[in-house]
């Protein structure tokens, strides 16, 4: 390319904040990156890194995942990359598809899921629709960023199964179906390594396992030590200028120290992106129809959870209605720090309500707009709640930002108070969340007939509340995490968030709903829930194995009056599976829009490599062979049909070694066949001793099966010699 090697130095690192270097002499110019990912935040000009220009604030993931509808996503990544044509932006930093681990995570409102799947193939989408645009995504935070609590040093320390099926799998499905151009690498260490200088993860996994092609941009400030992790696999550092890494390079290059082909490659992976980046042509984007798609997924996210009575929707100008609750007027729709857009308008949900009805609307605040206690709000609230048909209450959470993870999922006490108060008086009390994660519903929850849960919206929440509340939009969000009882019962609960430097994920593979239900635990609302205006009836279901997984199908009948979306949920088990698993795993998913009284067929895919497990003894994936349960279901606790199908798995022969068990022995048909051999020609030879005894006494068999073969030969009497076990070992793989 030539390039020397302090050019390739210097374009490996950013120019600025907000800018890749350039190298005018070789035509290299210098390109944007900008966050993301629910809008670009274009700095304005000026020192304040968070104060951005005007853009489109689509909502935050917490709520765009709600949907479970990957063409949404997609046409929201559409959207961005005009926006992001528009302002001459290269790269938009996101998506963010880092598990929910726990309902305290400060970043979850920029997460998609609990569930990798769910999380994979939404990112998918949206990474899908931005590059459309010829604008990349870089796909973040690699890996294992599932907390703020220390995050520029703890380590997650977490078993390679659970990384491979859990942590990672969003991270490939959507690296081998899109090929983001870039993919950040996370502040935290991952068993002990900096994420930023992780050989296994940034080479060995993502290029080598994946085929990742696109360049590896560094979290900002992610970087320790610039040598270890261009070496590693980290092609660019962000921000820059790093005068003192760029130096540290070319010492390291000279000295020997750094393969050189190793700062070739990483410039130029940035040579490329700033190339393709070139092609993208300038745009401009029209205000209002991206208003009114932020409106339109907005609407799809929000998530009835209760409706007793019927007492949703309102009917516009039946009514008249209390609207309490500061947030009515001062919306919550997104949350702090590097993703915080300035947005192009603000829908506030008090006006749209005041809008969607000619029947009488009044207000009160009922809390202070930092969310405190103020008697004579409450009491005001209280006394307009009286005086209407029905009281919308406005709650959520206050403070949720990046840098800071929650302490409590509780609701702030003056909001409490405000329900408590508020439902006291009024039997038609409408409970409104506004919330960047999960909110304690219980025990309050018991006592209003309907709530709603609205997320971070974004700019157009307001209008999409009143567009759920009074019936322009059937309600069809689903939650994407689970709202449990209590803090205490969530499966991250005695791990989070570490100490010392250290957080162990010691619930493995049972993160959320997957830890709920292995311990057929209670919970407020499982994962998938979400209610709807009308009623959706299931038939059954037929499932056929096929090369390419499994084709799932099943009629679905909106047994209603009024048109509406049933999400249908393919959940898949293999009862007598031979490796620890939850009891069920989403697998596949549909958003369907079915009108009042009609049947649909919808058809599914699994695709075969999400049956696989990781065999941490084989070092691969392993599709075991067996009758696969698929389950059809509204929600992840809620079951319509069921299937059962045989699938073919994958050859997984563990080689047997001396140090191989005789149960181990005994459960493999050749390992059987070796050892019965070698005992029955040592039981012809002796009587008495080990073999006897073993012959003899069943439980004594039971007892010796763990015996690992070199063991065994060691024991006195023992049907076995110490020197026949390699040819033993050669006989039987
Ligand atoms: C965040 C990233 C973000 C970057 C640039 C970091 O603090 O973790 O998500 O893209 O800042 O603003």
């Amino acid at each position: 390319m030539g390039l020397g090697t302090s050019e390739q130095a210097a374009i490996t690192s950013g120019s600025d904040f907000w800018h890749t270097e350039g190298v005018a002499s070789a035509g290299i110019p210098s390109v944007t990156v900008t966050d993301g990912p629910h809008g670009v935040r274009m700095q304005a000009s000026g020192d304040d890194m968070l104060a951005g220009v005007p853009a489109t604030c689509f909502p935050p993931a917490v709520a765009s995942a709600s949907t479970w509808d990957p063409d949404l996503l997609r046409r929201m990544g559409e959207a961005l990359g005009d926006e992001c044509r528009a302002q001459d932006v290269a790269v938009l930093l996101g998506p963010g598809v880092n598990l929910k681990r726990s309902p305290l995570g400060g970043r979850n409102f920029e997460y998609f899921s609990e569930d990798p799947i769910l999380t994979g193939v939404l990112a998918t989408a949206w990474v899908q629709g931005l590059q459309s645009k010829g604008v990349g995504a870089s796909l973040k935070h690699f890996a294992v960023n599932s907390q703020e609590t220390d995050r520029m040093r703890i380590s997650a320390d977490v078993d390679e199964r659970t990384l491979r099926e859990m942590y990672l799998r969003a991270f490939h499905k959507v690296v081998t179906r899109a090929q983001p151009w870039t993919v950040m690498c996370a502040y935290n260490r991952v068993n002990g390594i900096y994420a930023s200088e992780h050989h296994w993860l940034l080479t060995q996994v993502l290029r080598g396992e994946w085929g990742f092609e696109g360049l590896v941009v560094s979290d900002w400030g992610a970087v320790v030590d610039r040598v270890a992790a261009v070496a590693a696999g980290l092609d660019l550092t962000m921000p820059g200028p790093d005068a003192a890494g760029d130096r540290a390079l070319v010492d390291a290059v000279a000295a020997g120290r750094l393969d050189p082909a190793a700062l070739e490659k990483s410039a130029e992976l940035v040579r490329k992106l700033v190339e393709k980046a070139g092609e993208r042509p300038a745009g401009t984007y029209d205000v209002d129809a991206h208003h009114a798609l932020a409106r339109e997924i907005a609407g799809r996210a929000i998530v009835l959870l209760k409706n007793d009575g019927d007492l949703l929707p309102l009917t516009p100008g039946e009514k008249s209605v209390a609207v309490l609750g500061e947030f009515a007027r001062t919306p919550r729709y997104q949350g702090g720090g590097s993703s915080q857009i300035t947005p192009a308008r603000l829908d506030d949900a008090l006006t749209a309500i005041t809008a969607a009805t000619t029947a009488r609307v009044t207000f009160a605040p009922g809390y202070t707009v930092q969310g405190e206690a103020d008697e004579a709000l409450l009491t005001e609230a209280v006394a307009t709640a009286r005086d209407a048909d029905v009281a919308i209450v406005f709650v959520g959470s206050v403070h949720e930002t990046e840098g800071a993870d929650r302490v409590s999922i509780d609701l702030p006490a003056p909001q409490l108070a405000l329900i408590e108060r508020v439902a006291a008086v009024n039997p038609n009390t409408v409970v409104v969340l506004s919330n960047g994660a999960v909110i304690a519903t219980r025990p309050w929850d018991r006592r209003v007939p309907a709530l709603v849960e609205g997320w971070l919206l974004g700019q157009a929440g307001g209008s999409a509340l009143a567009d759920v509340l009074f019936g322009r939009v059937n309600p069809s969000g689903r939650l994407a995490e689970t709202i449990p009882v209590t803090l205490a019962d969530h499966p991250s609960y005695l791990d989070f968030p570490g100490e010392h430097g250290h957080v162990r994920y010691g619930e493995g593979l049972h993160v959320g709903y997957r830890g709920f239900d292995a311990r057929g635990q209670e919970v407020a609302y499982p994962f998938g829930f979400g209610l709807s205006y009308t009623t959706f009836g299931y038939g059954a279901a037929r499932a056929a194995a096929t090369a390419a997984g499994i084709e799932v199908s099943v009629p679905v009948t909106n047994t209603g009056s009024r048109d509406g979306r049933e999400v249908v949920q393919v959940y898949v088990s293999l009862p007598g599976s031979k490796v620890r698993r939850a009891p069920r795993e989403l697998k596949a998913f549909a958003s369907v829009a079915i009108g009042a009284g009609d049947t649909t067929e919808v058809r599914l895919t699994v695709e075969r490599e999400d049956l696989a497990y990781w065999d941490t003894r084989l070092g691969r994936w392993i599709v075991e062979d067996g009758e696969y349960l698929i389950e059809v279901g509204s929600s992840s606790r809620d079951m319509r049909a069921s299937v059962t199908v045989h699938v073919a798995g994958d050859p997984a022969r563990v080689p047997l070694t001396t140090e191989s068990s005789v149960g181990e022995w005994f459960a493999d048909p050749r390992g059987a066949e070796v050892l019965g051999a070698a005992f029955a020609a040592a039981a012809g030879e002796q009587s008495g001793g080990l073999m006897s005894a073993m012959t003899a006494n069943p439980e004594m068999l039971m007892m010796l099966g763990s015996l690992p073969l070199s063991r065994m030969a060691a024991f006195p009497g023992s049907p076995l010699n110490a020197g026949d076990l390699d040819k033993l070992v050669e006989a039987a793989n």
